[in-house]
């Protein structure tokens, strides 16, 4: 009755955490040889948050990230256009997080390691190929040394990420992901928050924007935290662009001129970014779609099954949330094909709307009214746009995401499981 995950990113420790405690056989294997703490800012929603909090990780939580207080849209002449509270502000039972992915994820890697052992994690072993079995699957791993070996278990759920080889099997016309002509450039560096402590603030439209919020606690001697920024311009389909890569450096010449002039009362663009001294170029992309996550015994979970734009930050929550489910389908069901089945029927719906919403801007939508009614230029923003049309947009992308704040006040947990079980 064994559950082979694949892939030890956020959505595949997720996984590994939730069987180990729920008491289901599982084990897990991940490409790199060394997990290191990669990338930069993320955010975690309530709702992903929730599910953290009741697997046990508050006081981790706490100690890796910053609870964010609000998200605050400005023009690209800096002009402020709307400000919403965030997690527990906006009187969520749960905060949101903003927090360094690597730490995030090594946060998890620790808090699985903790209770199933320090060797769980199988490394250098890519999931290369997976067959159905009499009793399951039997999937094949290949080390970097290009030998290949065999494991057998009840289901593989593939948590391998946007670049995923079991998701490629099952669609070998698929190809590249999609790109929608924007291209982002990511860093961060040491600076004095701005607004509040924990403010997340985006600036400009979709053609050129500017989003940004500190992902450490403020240091109380020097005042300064950890400050995450993206840089992001959208190009005509024709451009040339680079492939994704988490790890590509960027070049600052590429897109520092066009925010040379972004400084505002409230943060110093320009002056962030050269601080921080490096960046990464990361094209902004996602993936179609699909009409089928289960094959078999097989399902896709968390990017393998759903990347979407980092619009709305709900990547890495929609993966948490997948984990979750899954693991309630496996407590009632069992570890096999009907709980692959039912996990698909409520997930994949959910994460289809949020993909294509994420292609619409989401939330973001807003700064793209702003700047065709009047190019980012105002004394009184309720001249632009009236509060009615700000809430609206706001609010019905949080139904879409599955974080509409009585939604998930109210609703019961997904896995619920005796208290002591709950390390
Ligand atoms: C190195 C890295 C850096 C990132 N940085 C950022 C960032 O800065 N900002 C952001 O918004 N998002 C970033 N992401 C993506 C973000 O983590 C995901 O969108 C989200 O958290 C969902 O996570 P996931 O676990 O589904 O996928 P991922 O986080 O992509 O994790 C997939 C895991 O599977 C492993 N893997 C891949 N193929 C195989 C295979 N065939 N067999 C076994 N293991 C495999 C990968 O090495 C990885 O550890 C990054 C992802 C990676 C891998």
């Amino acid at each position: 009755m064994t559950v082979l995950i694949a892939g030890a990113g956020i959505t595949g420790l997720t996984l590994a955490i939730s069987c180990q405690q729920a008491g289901i056989p599982f084990a897990i294997f991940e490409q790199v040889s060394e997990i290191k703490p990669l990338g930069v800012g993320i955010n975690v929603q309530p709702h992903a948050i929730r599910e953290l909090f009741e697997m046990g990780l508050e006081a981790e939580l706490e100690a890796t990230g910053v609870r964010t207080r609000e998200v605050s849209y400005f023009s690209k002449k800096g002009g402020l256009i709307w400000s919403e509270p965030r997690g527990q502000f906006a009187g969520y039972k749960w905060p949101q997080y903003s927090v360094h992915r690597g730490t995030f994820q090594m946060m998890l890697l620790k808090a699985l390691q903790d209770i199933a052992g320090a060797d769980v994690v199988k490394t250098d072993r890519r999931a290369v190929n997976v067959v159905d079995t009499e009793n399951g699957v039997r999937v094949t791993l290949r080390n970097r040394a290009g030998k290949e070996s065999a494991i057998e278990g009840t289901v593989l759920i593939a948590c391998d990420g946007i670049h995923s080889d079991i998701r490629a099997k099952f669609y070998p016309d698929e190809g590249a992901p999609h790109w929608g002509g924007s291209i982002l450039w990511r860093g961060t560096a040491r600076g004095k928050p701005f607004i509040t402590e924990a403010t997340m603030g985006m600036a400009g439209h979709e053609w050129q924007k500017f989003v940004t919020y500190p992902i450490s606690k403020t240091d109380p001697e020097t005042g300064e935290a950890e400050i995450n920024w993206i840089a992001e311009l959208k190009f005509p389909p024709d451009k040339k662009w680079n492939r994704e890569d988490y790890n590509r450096k960027g070049n600052f010449d590429d897109f520092f001129p066009a925010f040379a002039d972004w400084k505002f009362d409230w943060l110093d663009i320009p002056k962030l970014m050269q601080d921080g001294g490096y960046c990464y170029e990361f094209p902004m992309v996602d993936r179609d779609p699909v009409e089928q996550w289960t094959f078999g015994s097989t399902t896709l979970a968390g990017d393998a099954a759903h990347a979407m734009y980092p619009i709305g930050s709900n990547g890495a929550s929609q993966g948490i949330l997948d984990a979750r489910v899954l693991v309630r389908e496996f407590l009632k069901h069992g570890v096999g094909v009907a709980a692959l089945q039912a996990y698909e029927a409520e997930r994949r719906p959910a994460t289809t709307r949020l993909v294509m919403a994420n292609r619409g801007n989401g939330p973001d939508h807003v700064m793209n009214i702003v700047e065709e009614r009047c190019e980012g230029a105002f004394d009184d923003i309720s001249e632009v746009l009236s509060r009615e049309e700000l809430s609206e947009t706001a609010a019905a992308y949080k139904k879409i995401a599955g974080m509409d704040v009585e939604g998930l006040n109210n609703r019961a947990s997904i896995v619920e499981l005796p208290e002591k079980d709950v390390a």
